[in-house]
């Protein structure tokens, strides 16, 4: 991966070549609530080191679901539930995690672990590995885990492959996103080159939707709103929504995909109602606005034009926060106003 920043440099890559190689059991991991990316990132490295006579566990977070749009993906049937997990592993390698929280019910494993190695794409990442390899420009996590396997001379199959191309085609949407280089193109050149049948993941993941799921779509973007004064869309998806579709929250990720082409805004925003009565928040922008810095000032992360938080003040209050937040304003001197929608 060559960028004009180098932001991980060559004594960072031989950390975690040499950390990799000489450990013996190690734990493979990503975010809770993975997406491809981070699936896809740590399906690879498993793969890869199985074929090298290297057993490793791959797990995350409860809850241990794979979201349907990822069930095509192979080695799936490899993955460790959490708490089979080897209590102190000699190493942990964690792919597309911003921080620590993110590793939800395996902190206590990361914690533990002799050695860890943190492999991420996102500007808001703290560096909370023994050896961090970060890069913000780095379009999806998949990039550098396809750098670290060619560093630990471990060659690609057409199984390892289609994991990389999964994390790389869903984190670019698909080719489209600002950190898109001649060199991802090149990369996916290579992947499809080693054996991705690019159509089937394609339909599986982006072509494949339960009609309970365009039913909940059009219940959710029937009642989008924009706040222009914020240059803001949002929408909002309940637990009632849900039910009434029988769709699970883990098949909404692409929402904010419909949501983000208003014409008229610059930031997306749809607001997912949680079990335990919090709102996940997904924040999208065009360009204009640095959502990943506004994400972390609420507690979250993520990217600058990609990014998300957990609110717990309810929908309304959420959209207020946000629009403050965009027009400068300090939320707690700002009059309340109703929000259509
Ligand atoms: P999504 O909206 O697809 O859930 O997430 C967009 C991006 O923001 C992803 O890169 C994701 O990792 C990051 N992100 C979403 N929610 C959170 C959060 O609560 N904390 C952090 N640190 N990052 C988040
Ligand atoms: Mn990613």
């Amino acid at each position: 991966m060559t960028t004009s920043r180098e932001p991980i440099t060559e004594a960072e890559w031989q950390a975690a070549v040499a950390a990799i190689d000489g450990a013996g059991q190690t734990v493979i991991s990503c975010h809770l609530n993975p997406d491809g990316d981070a699936l896809g990132s740590a399906l690879a490295m498993q793969r890869a080191l199985e074929r090298a006579g290297r057993p490793a566990v791959t797990s995350f977070s409860e809850p241990f679901v794979v979201p349907p749009q990822y069930r095509f993906l192979p080695g799936l049937d490899r993955l460790t539930p959490p708490s089979r997990l080897p209590a102190d592993p000699d190493l942990l390698v964690c792919f597309d995690a911003g921080s620590l929280d993110r590793l939800g019910s395996l902190v206590p494993a990361f914690e533990a672990a002799g050695r860890t190695v943190v492999v991420d794409h996102h500007a808001s990442n703290t560096r909370f590995g023994d050896v961090n390899l970060v890069d913000p420009a780095a379009p999806a996590s998949a990039v550098l885990c396809r750098e670290l396997l060619r560093r630990l001379g471990l060659p690609l199959d057409p199984e390892i492959a289609t994991a990389l191309y999964t994390g790389l085609v869903t984190d670019t949407g698909r080719f489209q996103y600002q950190a898109t280089t001649p060199a991802t193109h090149q990369l996916a050149a290579e992947l499809l080159a080693a054996g991705v049948r690019q159509y089937e993941v394609s339909k599986a993941l982006f072509e494949t939707n339960d009609i309970g799921y365009l039913r909940l779509a059009a219940d959710a973007l029937g009642r989008v709103a924009q706040v222009p004064e914020a240059s803001l869309v949002w929408t909002s998806v309940t637990r009632a929504d849900l039910a009434a579709r029988g769709v699970e929250m883990d098949q909404t990720e692409g929402l904010i995909d419909l949501v983000r082409t208003d014409a008229a805004s610059d930031v997306a925003a749809v607001v997912k109602e949680q079990p335990d009565g919090s709102h996940k928040v997904s924040l999208r922008s065009k360009g204009g606005t640095n959502v990943g810095e506004l994400a972390t000032r609420f507690g979250g992360g993520g990217h600058a034009f990609a990014a998300g938080f957990t609110s717990r003040l309810g929908v309304e209050g959420t959209i207020w926060s946000i629009v403050d937040a965009l027009a400068g304003r300090d939320a707690d001197r700002a009059p309340a106003r109703p929000l259509a929608g």
